[in-house]
């Protein structure tokens, strides 16, 4: 994995990231019916303690608002890749490389739960069969609405076509902007991080990975 602004690995720190496979769609619940009215409760108390009055008038609807829009923003919990890919793969005698590239995603930073959002490019050699195009971008909602790093969220989608696809390679690369870094911290408008995961053909073969990366490059005039 390729990592260009990032300073720190996360992967130490992530055990999950060495377990994807086996969690593909299947991580911990955290937004159970019931839970709204919770979140609710801890956006008022957030409201109180940030030295706010959560009565006056342009709040009191704030606590509702914010636990509906983060429900959402974390609704990748609820979703399984299998029921996107199942029914969805069809036999093919189709060997080139297949793109789908940018693909928008909002994600939320697990370190700030501030939003990172970008574009994401993925594209695979197909072995005898192929998935539904619309289904690769329903793939990559399901990871990236849930809390996220940049790298992990990229491993989990190549990781988990390689799973369901198994092609004869997968590429993922994503170019994101985090607001915890716009924001805060450095504070830096235009940085751009990119991360990238290459699997099988992608990963062994530099021409392969070349004609990959010339690709999505191709419609990108302004290099994004
Ligand atoms: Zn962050």
């Amino acid at each position: 994995m390729n990592r260009q602004t990032r300073p720190k690995s996360s992967s130490a720190r992530n055990p999950e990231m060495k377990h994807v496979k086996g969690k593909v769609g299947r991580v911990a619940r955290v937004s159970e019916t019931g839970q709204l009215a919770n979140l609710e409760g801890l956006v008022t108390q957030l409201l109180t303690v940030l030295g706010e009055d959560p009565k006056r008038s342009g709040l009191e609807e704030t606590p509702r608002r914010v636990a509906k829009a983060f429900s959402f923003f974390t609704k990748g919990y609820q979703e399984n890749v299998d029921d996107i890919v199942n029914g969805a793969l069809f036999p093919i005698e189709y060997d080139e490389m297949v793109i789908v590239r940018n693909i928008d995603f909002f994600s939320l930073c697990e370190h700030h739960l501030l939003p990172f959002f970008g574009r994401c490019h993925v594209g695979y050699i197909p072995d005898k069969q192929v998935v539904g195009l619309s289904k690769i971008p329903r793939i990559v909602d399901v990871f990236s609405r849930r809390l996220q790093v940049q790298e992990r969220l990229t491993v989990q989608i190549a990781e988990t076509l390689q799973a369901k696809l198994k092609p004869v390679g997968v590429g993922v690369v994503i170019e994101a902007r985090h607001l915890c870094m716009m924001m805060r911290g450095v504070e830096k408008q235009n940085t751009l991080a990119v991360t990238s995961h290459m699997l099988g053909a992608f990963r062994k073969q530099q021409q392969t990975r070349d004609e990959f990366l010339k690709l999505i490059r191709s419609g990108n005039q302004n290099g994004e």
